[in-house]
């Protein structure tokens, strides 16, 4: 009598999960562990799920931020995500917690905000890109506006 599947070390296991492409069941067969052990230190080691044929839901903050955007009239757009007491937008999504106004503008403009995001509609808690503005927005358009030659 022998229960080899509980003497395989997680390191076993670990050892042949290098990437997304590895999935769980060929390492399990492989090890003559169970699906959910060999899911188990995958996600331990942070390694996203292979699944067959599609991709990962939400493989990047990009996509999850895309998925809770939805667009409305007047190009404003609505979160459907989740918000903070004080109803603010905010992305919960894997390690990262930040106002959906940065996520937004990060994506929108391909680059950090500096300091706080200010609306430049009157839409409450609005996460069209165009409408949100930074530091750095403000100043271009103080200095650029008003038909300044
Ligand atoms: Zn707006």
């Amino acid at each position: 009598m022998t229960t080899a599947t509980a003497e395989v070390p997680d390191e076993e296991i670990a050892k042949r999960l290098t990437s997304p492409e590895v999935s769980n069941r060929s390492v399990a067969q492989e090890l003559g562990v169970s699906w959910g052990r060999v899911d188990l230190v995958r996600q331990q080691l942070g390694i996203d799920t292979y699944q067959r044929g599609r991709r990962v839901p939400e493989a990047t903050w990009q996509e999850a931020v895309g998925r809770r955007v939805k667009a409305v009239d007047g190009g404003h757009a609505e979160w459907t995500g989740g918000r903070n007491p004080n109803g603010v937008p905010v992305l919960s999504w894997r390690s990262i917690a930040e106002t959906a106004y940065r996520a937004v503008f990060r994506m929108h403009h391909e680059r950090d905000p500096e300091g706080n995001i200010t609306h430049t509609c009157d839409r409450d808690h609005c996460v069209a890109g165009e409408h949100l503005a930074d530091r750095v927005l403000r100043a271009e358009r103080r200095a650029g506006g008003d038909g300044g030659a």
